[in-house]
């Protein structure tokens, strides 16, 4: 079986929790603060705070902005359902809009009409690993005076015009999953230029105190272990080497898909650097549908992945809330994508052989 996903833990990892586990301290201590500074830097931003996930990431950088009752923020439902639910938790609602259809992420022309007096911020996804457009997006957000939550949990290291993800908003948010693009097992992380956000995400992750046991807001226990925070020390290191390797594979992949006809290959922007967090190609127009074509590569054991199969919109959770919108890009291309594996520990085989049976279908 080619899996989808591989995450890597190699020696340093091991050792590194192993001496963790060792030093009588291992839930949230030094090593998340290293961590925190390391990724940081890495981004580009003065702060990062780590969260337990991904998920608590958005929802704490959320409440950090002030972000609750009777707010909106726009975002896509093309995206992980965690996306718009960080905004449901703090009792704001999220706001649909469609996506670009060569990119899958938010378009940038559907922001604006949108826009109500109760719109607080836009949370683009920079989705499989590839920056949204930015440059609208920041325009119409100081335009309407809107902060920018950026969901960059699929994006760790993505450039766009030469900056990190994570760096162009407000505040950027990190899943650090198993199969993302690095991993503390479960965990997250929030990265802010914002002194203020910085000190509420604080706040926020440890039951609203800055004082032991004083309580000063309704807070959360979100905090990462040390032992999580020390494997993703070592991950942090090993990124850009995962990630070149990525894009290896993803050139490969394209240089071997391109020429089929009803199959989209992954389009990259102008200005972006692609990490690949997924390599997700659309059938459109082809022989066979997407479920067909996913069922033989399954029977050929090739590992898939539907990226995604029901827009938010369209999930039972938000019918019952009352959504009804109709979003046609989204709701078209949720039928036709499939991610096909290019994690960094494919071998050219892997790869050679995933065309081969693409080709034959
Ligand atoms: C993975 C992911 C999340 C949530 O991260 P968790 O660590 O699983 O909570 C949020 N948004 C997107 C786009 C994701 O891919």
């Amino acid at each position: 079986m080619i899996s989808i996903a591989h995450p890597s833990i190699g020696e340093e990892e091991k050792k590194a929790v192993l001496e963790v586990l060792n030093s009588g301290m291992i839930a949230q201590g030094p090593k998340v603060e290293e961590l925190e500074k390391e990724f940081a830097k890495f981004i580009g931003t003065k702060y990062a705070v780590a969260t337990s996930s991904g998920t608590t990431a958005l929802h704490v950088a959320l409440l950090a902005l002030g972000i609750g009752p009777g707010d909106e923020v726009i975002t896509s439902p093309f995206t992980f359902i965690a996306s718009a639910n960080s905004i449901l938790y703090t009792g704001a609602r999220p706001v649909f809009i469609d996506i670009d259809e060569k990119t899958y992420n938010l378009d940038p022309a559907l922001i604006e009409e949108k826009i109500t007096p109760k719109t607080k911020a836009i949370m683009p996804i920079h989705l499989y690993g590839q920056s949204a457009d930015m440059d609208k997006i920041s325009e119409i957000a100081k335009k309407h005076n809107l902060l920018i939550i950026e969901d960059a949990c699929q994006a760790h290291g993505a450039t766009h015009n030469g900056k990190k993800v994570g760096s162009l908003g407000n505040a950027g948010c990190f899943s650090f999953y198993p199969t993302k693009n690095m991993t503390t097992g479960e965990g997250g992380i929030i990265t802010t230029d914002s002194q203020d956000v910085y000190e509420k995400s604080q706040v926020f992750r440890a039951h609203g105190s800055k004082i032991k046991y004083y309580h000063e807001v309704l807070g959360f226990n979100f905090r990462l272990t040390d032992i999580g925070a020390a494997i993703g020390i070592e991950q942090l290191k090993k990124l850009p080497g995962f990630n070149l390797k990525r894009q290896e594979n993803a050139k490969i992949l394209t240089e071997g898909l391109k020429d089929i006809e009803g199959l989209l290959t992954p389009e990259i922007s102008v200005g972006n650097e692609h990490v690949f967090h997924q390599y997700t190609v659309r059938f459109s127009g082809f022989k066979k549908t997407r479920d067909e074509v996913n069922q033989i590569l399954n029977e050929k054991e090739i590992g898939t992945g539907v990226h995604y199969p029901l827009p938010i919109h369209k999930q039972e959770v938000y019918k019952n809330l009352g959504y009804s919108d109709s979003l046609p890009i989204s709701e078209k291309v949720s039928q036709e994508v499939l991610s096909l594996p290019v994690h960094p520990f494919l071998k050219e085989e892997d790869l050679k052989e995933i065309i081969r049976v693409i080709k034959e279908i």
